[in-house]
């Protein structure tokens, strides 16, 4: 098997298990990897990911040119040419609309909140892209602001998307954003997310290090538990909410909100509290 007639059979696999997970429907998604220094091996467009077959992918030159198929490629391309021109480290790039992650994506809650290792470790925190039309110039460009320091991201109103040294590891990072939403939007209906500490978050850094994980960027920790709308976002780091400990412990609760002390009543129920009380005044 050559070099190409692998990477074909892989793209197929991971279509077909991105579809199997239903984190994608119809022929949502896109699949793409290098193949050599100047060209790209690309999932076509409008085909089911869960259906394909090696011979119906696309190779396009970095500018988007077709060189090779007999379909069009991806209606995603020009997102996926922008990553390969920003980051000459990624050797592939999945996209999807997993579920629970583009949840996330809709509510424009970020996925990054200092809550487990192996996320932290792996992609470090998972920011959304600004929204943009699918399939215009718009999107690479608001791609472009993250993928730098990121591995993944949430595409608002969208989707979710991931980059790797290989195809496999692109793909497992999908999968992992999607794990993360999922418990992180358990954890928000059990209604507490305890976070690991900032110095644990460093910790883990370190870890990255020792374990020889590629990273397009270190963590920068940030005070605090919830994330600041409107910051600017760093192409050197990944900001994780992480708040300081006190020493020993790794894992710090979240403080009582006002809201854990909050009331809730009627319209109906207000105005009798406030009838009895001004009968209890006469
Ligand atoms: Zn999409």
């Amino acid at each position: 098997m050559t070099a190409e007639s692998s990477l074909r059979a892989d793209i197929v696999e991971v279509g077909r298990r991105m579809y199997a997970r239903g984190y994608t429907a119809s022929n949502d998604g896109n699949i793409s990897v290098r193949l050599g220094a100047d060209r790209l091996l690309m999932t076509p467009k409008s085909v089911c990911k869960g259906f394909m077959t090696p011979d119906m992918m696309c190779i396009t030159d970095l500018e988007g040119r077709k060189l090779q198929g007999d379909r069009d490629p991806s209606s995603e391309m020009l997102m996926h040419l922008e990553v390969y021109r920003q980051r000459p480290d990624v050797q592939a790039v999945v996209h999807a609309h997993p579920p629970t992650a583009t949840g996330f994506a809709v509510a424009g809650i970020p996925l990054d909140r200092a809550v487990l290792a192996e996320v932290l470790t792996t992609l470090g925190s998972i920011p959304i892209a600004d929204y943009a039309t699918p399939s215009t110039k718009a999107l690479p460009e608001a791609v472009r602001k993250y993928i730098k320091a990121h591995d993944g991201m949430l595409l608002a109103n969208h989707g979710a998307l991931t980059v790797g040294a290989d195809l496999y590891g692109a793909y497992y990072k999908m999968e992992t954003i999607e794990h993360f939403a999922k418990i992180s939007l358990v954890a928000r209906m059990l209604g507490r997310e305890n976070l690991l500490s900032r110095e644990e978050v460093m910790r883990l850094q370190e870890l990255r290090g020792m374990y020889g994980i590629q990273a397009p960027a270190p963590i920068c920790a940030v005070p605090g538990t919830e994330p600041q709308s409107g910051s600017i976002p760093d192409e050197t780091c990944q900001v994780v909410q992480a708040p300081k400990g006190d020493g020993s412990r790794l894992v710090v609760s979240p403080k009582p909100s006002a809201e854990a002390d909050e009331i809730r009543l009627t319209y109906r129920e207000l105005s009798a509290l406030i009838e009895d009380a001004i009968r209890s005044l006469r």
